[in-house]
């Protein structure tokens, strides 16, 4: 049987000193971006390993909300094999086949996003009337698909995100804090909708995904078994998941191990 192996990125498989959580010693660590020339995002050892060898049983499907040149930054995953023939960066908004967006993808969501209105220039105007606060310290847009702001966390009322979330909702676009970054993304951005194209494209029969923040519990949900770190955010917010999902017992850093070891076997069994 073809499996896909659809996983987000940042905080399933590769975290950064301040996600990693638990204490790991230096030499199990292997970095896999650098920012600026410095170490930024790490697998372990044990990770990096069952990530390289479950290409061998199932197709790994790289599913970020990073931008194109935040995702060409973590090529240290594929260290010592072929990087993947496709990638979903954007939150799904891009495609890449080969490293190269596909533009048919692109320019339907694009499409859909005119219509309903959920256009990054619609967008900053409201950004501008609600988060005027200190807490705001840059409002970013991800190649004009989206919009995070980075936040000073301590300052961040974490009361009002409830009804920020309504009023955004409301008007079509959903929320997700990670970090240091509150994401507004457009809701015909789904993660789980480019992974569908991708297991069509290659006729995968049966998907195994990952992921911890709100954003990826569509693409949990689409798979036929999801695994959600129990650290992130989704699980922190009590989001109702389904049965097929389950919830690591391991977090940070280490949660990426449970969640390779799982697939593994599934790739196994099921391959
Ligand atoms: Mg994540």
């Amino acid at each position: 049987m073809k499996i896909l192996f659809a996983s987000d990125l940042d905080g399933t498989l590769i975290y950064s000193r301040n996600s990693m959580g638990v204490n790991v010693a230096e030499e199990e660590l292997v970095e896999v971006e650098k920012i600026n020339g410095k170490p930024y995002s790490f697998m372990t050892q044990t990770s990096h390993q069952a990530l390289l060898n479950i290409g061998s049983s199932a197709f790994f499907l790289p599913v970020t909300t990073r931008t194109q040149a935040q995702y060409e930054r973590v090529t240290g995953i594929f260290d010592g094999a072929a990087s993947p023939q496709y990638a979903v960066i954007s939150n799904g908004a891009v495609i890449l086949e080969n490293g190269k967006p596909v533009k048919e993808w692109s320019e339907e969501i694009r499409q859909q996003c005119i219509s309903k209105k959920t256009v990054v220039e619609t967008l900053l105007p409201l950004i501008k009337r609600y988060f005027s606060e200190e807490w705001v310290l840059n409002i970013k847009q991800a190649d004009d698909w989206f919009v995070y702001l980075i936040i000073d966390r301590a300052g961040f009322p974490d009361d009002k995100l409830a009804s920020y979330v309504q009023v955004f909702r409301k008007i079509g676009w959903s929320m997700s804090l990670q970090g240091r970054k509150l994401y507004f993304m457009p809701e015909s951005i789904t993660k789980a909708g480019a992974m569908e194209w991708v297991k069509a494209r290659l006729s995968a029969e049966y998907v195994v995904a990952a992921g911890d923040s709100l954003l990826d519990l569509n693409l949990l949900e689409s798979a036929d078994k999801g695994f959600l770190a129990v650290h992130g955010e989704a699980f922190r917010n009590n989001a109702a998941i389904s049965s097929h999902i389950q919830i690591t017992e391991q977090s940070g850093i280490k949660a990426g191990e449970e969640i390779l070891a799982h697939v593994a076997n599934i790739a196994q069994q099921q391959g």
